[in-house]
């Protein structure tokens, strides 16, 4: 195995520990996957996030066919896969967390109550239920994603990706908040939902927001008043 497979082991390991460090797991639950070219490195089945090793992350290619590994890749992988063959994903993330698993459980979508959401790419899909670990789960939630970064997972939890490990963790941390002001909101009152002028004015404006250079002290672009 290459350096670099080495490498992806390594970080799928620190978005395990960072997930479980994040109470957004329990037990032996959730799953993490990260590509590179025609690999992908995913976490074994049954193993614990909060534990796993870099050696028991499993090399599969974009079939699934374990490449290296001493165990077998998480039994959702069909999930993963799917995301990665429909998708432009680097990296993807699945989990149980509370306030998304609690929306999952009795809604059939988080509404975009929040400017932040269109970061997900507005309101979040409830997938269709499905037994785990099934091609018909994977197909659910790989409808659920289109046009998304995230979905929710009916009575089940969460998957997000993104184009690495960072923004597929990002994209889950988002989800989860989202999901718990989304709960507290509905307990004192009816939230409040963006409409299509508000989301298009935010898109706008995140199209120019970031850190931006100032100009070097004592130098002006503009002539003095
Ligand atoms: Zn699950």
């Amino acid at each position: 195995m290459s350096e670099h497979i080495d490498e992806l082991r390594a970080e799928v390991v620190d978005a395990c520990r960072r997930l479980a460090d994040a109470g957004l797991v329990l037990g032996q639950a959730g799953n993490v996957s990260a590509r590179a070219g025609e690999l992908i490195a995913v976490t074994p089945t049954g193993g614990r996030l909060a534990t796993v090793t870099e050696d028991e992350i499993a090399i599969v290619d974009l079939h699934g066919t374990l490449v290296d590994g001493p165990l077998q890749p998480t039994s959702e992988l069909p999930l993963h896969l799917a995301v990665y063959g429909g998708f432009d994903a680097g990296a993807v993330v699945h989990t149980h967390p509370t306030m998304a698993t609690a929306v999952a459980c009795v809604a059939d979508e988080l509404p975009c109550i929040h400017y932040g959401l269109l970061a997900l790419g507005g309101n979040v899909r409830v997938a269709r239920y499905a037994t785990f670990g099934t091609d018909d789960l994977a197909a659910s939630v790989a409808e659920a994603l289109e046009g998304r970064t995230a979905a929710l997972m009916g009575s089940h939890g969460a998957v997000t990706y993104g184009d690495d490990l960072q923004a597929a963790l990002d994209a889950t941390e988002l989800l989860e908040w989202a999901c718990g002001v989304y709960v507290h909101a509905c307990a004192c009152g009816t939230p409040r939902i963006l409409d299509e002028a508000e989301r298009r004015a935010v898109a706008e404006a995140f199209s120019t927001y970031g850190p931006q250079a100032t100009e070097p002290s004592g130098i002006s672009a503009e002539p003095p008043a």
